[in-house]
């Protein structure tokens, strides 16, 4: 491992080792190389960050707005600049395939624009002042410190929707990257360095979760804690964060459901389904992982997505003719192995994959696991309750809408639902009836724009939305102004 290359923390516009030298391997999960090792940080470097960090602060939040946004505008560039760069590695390193990898750049240099566009924006309110000579209005104004903490599912795009979102309200930002994607992440602050930010204003810490991350949200002066993650670790989070009275925003996991009506056209269906189910290898937390169907067109809906999935073809993400890549990590596979084979004990039944992929011989070490449908799937077991993050999906039946309704609103998540039907009456009944944060009439679960609210209900999220303005809500405080003339 002579080229192996280690990462360091950039922390106030430099690259540092970290005190300790204990190391965690980056691995390509298509083939088990070793591309990298971080350096983990321990107390010492988190204090030096925040502390960077918060020095920093005092001069960043008087930058004008517009002025702050154009770091953004050049920072969209330097990321085009190095798109192919960003994309291969993003797939070298957590497997997804090479086309999503560059939708995945894509989307930050168009995010990067979107926010830069607040720079002018952020509104404020006037209002008419109940005395005589005088002004009335609220500003927004940036908190401090935001730690934004993010995982490797999509390692580029979740940090660069908090990160960009807190520099142009005017805070100063420490990263804590998931391990997993260091390298990519190490990339990413690379480029960001390029843009000539004052130092501090971004830093970049590498660790466990267990430790930096949870030290972050303890640090006194870290104000705002952002995170994209497991529900498990955003329930610490939230603890944390209440304890210390700090903002909090959390973006969870999901139990997303398609529902199927009679109606519905059944192709379109079955095409979005297998979308949703297997792109990123269910590894989204939009991924679809329920199919609620009316019991007449059960069937017919099956054979569909049967054989869409059967087409699809599984390998290493670099291959432009695969169309799904390996799952991130082994502790991924365990968690898929071990659902599929809790669903069969449950009196579920495999309609098709359901097992480990052994790949020709280069790629023999990949972590790939075959797209899954299960059908006669009861709606209280725990494959159509708990979150797997794989490439499983669970068939249900419904007995009418009302029933469909009934059971995507059991799960104690509500991120993304959908529902195809060509009833203009149903398609609106289900945009208000469920429970989900985004709803999606004749598509799939998971196709989100910028620049609307993303975010979801119940044990999805503790309310706060991102990739949109309303992120702010949680990134700045209101100041109300009086001025008497
Ligand atoms: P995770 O443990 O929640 O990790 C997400 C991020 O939080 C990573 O940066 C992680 O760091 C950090 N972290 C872990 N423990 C922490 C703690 N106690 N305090 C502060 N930060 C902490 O998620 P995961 O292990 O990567 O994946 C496990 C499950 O989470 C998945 O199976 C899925 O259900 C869910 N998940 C959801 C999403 C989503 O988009 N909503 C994304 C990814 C995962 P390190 O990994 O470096 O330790
Ligand atoms: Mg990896």
């Amino acid at each position: 491992m002579a080229n192996l290359e280690y990462v360091g923390n950039y922390i106030n516009g430099e690259w540092r080792l970290p005190v300790d030298r204990e190391v965690f391997n980056s691995v390509n999960p298509s083939t088990s190389e070793v591309l990298g090792a971080i350096v983990l940080s321990n107390s010492t470097d988190v204090d030096e960050a925040v502390s960077a960090a918060k020095q920093s602060f005092r001069a960043w939040r008087l930058v004008p707005a517009p002025k702050r946004a154009d770091y953004l505008w050049l920072l969209a560039e330097r990321v085009q600049e190095r798109r192919d760069e960003l994309a291969k590695l993003m797939t070298l390193e957590m497997g997804k395939v090479i086309s999503e990898s560059y939708g995945e750049v894509d989307v930050v240099i168009q995010f990067c624009k979107y926010m830069a566009g607040e720079g002018r924006r952020m509104y404020g309110q006037t209002v008419p002042a109940g005395s005589p000579d005088r002004m009335i209005m609220t500003v927004r104004e940036p908190v401090g410190v935001v730690a934004c903490i993010t995982p490797w599912n999509f390692p580029l795009s979740l940090a660069a929707y908090k990160m960009c979102t807190a520099l142009v309200a005017g805070n100063s930002i420490v990263w804590k990257p998931a391990s997993d994607v260091a390298l990519c992440a190490k990339l990413f602050t690379e480029i960001i360095d390029s843009c000539d930010l004052p130092a501090g204003v971004i830093n970049t810490v590498f660790g466990s979760g267990s430790t930096v991350g949870s030290q972050l949200a303890e640090h006194p002066d870290v104000s705002v804690i952002v995170f994209t993650g497991s529900t498990e670790v955003g329930k610490k989070l939230a603890k944390q964060a209440g304890y210390h009275l700090k903002r909090i925003a959390l973006e969870l996991g999901g139990k997303n459901a398609v529902i199927v009506l009679a109606d519905a056209d059944l192709d379109l269906a079955a095409a979005g389904i297998v979308r949703s189910a297997y792109a990123t290898s269910g590894q989204r937390c939009t991924a679809a992982s329920r199919v609620i169907v009316e019991a007449s067109v059960q069937q017919a809906l099956e054979q569909r997505i049967v054989a869409l999935t059967r087409k699809l073809q599984i390998g290493n993400g670099l291959d432009a003719d695969v169309h799904v890549g390996s799952l991130a990590n082994n502790s991924q596979l365990a968690t898929v192995q071990r659902y599929v084979k809790i669903a069969q004990d449950e009196g579920g039944h495999i309609l098709c994959g359901g097992h480990r992929l052994v790949m020709e011989p280069w790629q023999t070490q990949g972590l790939y696991y075959s797209p899954t449908v299960i059908t006669d799937v009861q709606r209280h077991h725990r494959i159509a309750q708990e979150e797997v993050f794989g490439p499983v999906l669970a068939i249900i039946t419904a007995q009418d809408y009302e029933d469909a309704v009934a059971i995507n609103n059991e799960s104690v998540y509500g991120l993304s639902s959908s529902i195809y039907t060509n009833s203009l009456h149903y398609a609106n009944r289900a945009a208000r009836d469920l429970e989900s944060g985004l709803v999606y009439i004749n598509n799939g679960t998971s196709n989100a724009e910028i620049g609307l609210a993303f975010g979801g209900l119940k044990q999805s999220g503790n309310g706060h939305r991102e990739v949109a303005y309303q992120a702010f809500d949680v990134m700045t405080e209101w100041k109300t102004v009086y001025t008497n003339y």
